[in-house]
């Protein structure tokens, strides 16, 4: 058995680390540091050491980089210190003032405030596109269109795209696409096997599993990678060493807590589903969210974070009453982590390019590892006093 014939969960025991160079020593240790020295001013001069300086790069970080790189199956891969500096940093290696960028507008909400605060200052045009678009994506395709992001399934709403579409049609017009795949990860959807120029990645969120971390990822295919390494080099806007350290740790249990929160969160999202005050599920494993065929068709699974739409007459009163006074449901942002939270959302309040009108209140949640009756009898005991509120 070959290296290359490794299963998923047997690769993520072993990459990123070489015990030969560890002293035996299981886990990759953590470098820190600037200077690099050298044995002869030849191999100062001439590029011929491993590491060069601190910016760019030490044993740690590239532990990390390889990892990663072989899990998306990209040429390469750089980290930066958050998921929205990863963001930046791909939206940075494909746009130059003076080009259009096409934005889905289910995308995070952070990387809108980006295009707004940053891009749009430096000359770049931001067209807001329905997620669903399909093939009418072409009409949207100006001559100076350089970059085409998709985010699937959108934030809060959960619609999934069709990016071997997408990625096909921009292509075909020499457009690179960039795809935040912090839901579904590596382990769940091929971004670069379906297309995607450069894959973007919250590590914050399940690589990190623990909410200690802030942490991104972009990965690209081997058109694409020059240019992001290029791009990260001239910043030098690095992770930091402890922080690519538990990233490593992360990363061997990655698989299993995915496929943990994905068992959890069915069970609970189809427990809701049969709740009197529940109206809809928005979770593209389920057949009314918006893109399930095409779900099925491209993801190998489904995570821990999902949407709930309730029916109409609750009011926003009720709904803080059963939000403040949770038990086990913490209230607050971030997700992939061992505990599970929710938050109230609208996404009617940052919209441009498509109606956000749902029939009710809506919530997202994120299940953790906490015991599933617990989490539908906190839940159970937040319905009533949601309708007891009315
Ligand atoms: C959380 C998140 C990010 C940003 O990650 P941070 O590390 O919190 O900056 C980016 N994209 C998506 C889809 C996210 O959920």
């Amino acid at each position: 058995m070959s290296k290359d014939t490794f299963k998923v969960e047997t690769k993520l025991t072993r990459l990123g680390r070489d015990v030969h160079d560890q002293y035996g020593f299981v886990n990759t240790p953590i470098y820190r540091g600037s200077t690099v020295v050298f044995d002869t001013v030849d191999s100062l001069q001439n590029n011929k050491a491993k590491f060069w300086y601190g910016t760019l790069g030490t044993p740690t970080i590239k532990s990390l980089e390889d990892a990663w790189s072989e899990l998306s199956g990209a040429e390469g891969t750089v980290m930066s210190p958050s998921g929205l500096g990863a963001v930046a940093l791909a939206l940075m290696t494909t746009l130059k003032s003076g080009d259009h960028l096409l934005m889905p507008d289910s995308v995070y909400n952070p990387t809108r405030n980006f295009c707004k605060v940053f891009l749009e200052k430096f000359g770049v045009e931001i067209t807001y596109y329905d997620p669903l678009v399909g093939e009418n994506i072409v009409e949207l395709f100006r001559t100076n269109t350089s970059t085409l992001f998709l985010e699937s399934p959108g934030s809060q709403s959960f619609e999934i795209q069709d990016v071997p579409l997408l990625t096909r049609l921009a292509k075909q017009r020499g457009i690179k696409t960039i795809i935040d795949n912090t839901w579904a990860t590596p382990i769940f959807f091929k971004a670069h096997e379906h297309g995607c120029d450069l894959s973007v990645e919250a590590g914050t969120k399940y690589l990190s599993g623990h909410s200690d971390l802030l942490m991104g990822l972009v990965s690209a295919n081997a058109e694409t990678w020059p240019a992001l390494r290029a791009m990260y080099d001239s910043m030098a806007m690095l992770p930091g060493a402890e922080d690519c350290f538990l990233a490593l740790r992360g990363l061997r249990t990655m698989h299993i807590r995915l496929k943990e929160a994905e068992r959890r969160a069915l069970e609970v999202a189809n427990w809701l589903s049969e709740q009197p005050e529940v109206s809809r599920i928005l979770h593209p494993a389920f057949e009314g969210c918006p893109g399930h065929e095409i779900w099925k068709r491209d993801f190998k699974g489904s995570s821990g974070l999902f949407s709930v739409v309730f029916k109409p007459g609750f009011s926003k009163e009720a709904l803080s009453y059963m939000l403040d006074n949770m038990k086990i449901f913490g209230m607050g942002y971030s997700w992939g982590g061992f505990e599970s939270l929710v938050v109230p959302f609208n996404c009617a309040d940052y919209r441009t390019a498509t109606k956000w009108n749902p029939e009710g209140l809506t919530i997202r949640l994120q299940i953790g590892l906490e015991n599933v009756e617990d989490l539908m009898t906190d839940l159970r005991q937040g319905l009533d006093r949601l309708s007891a509120f009315r």
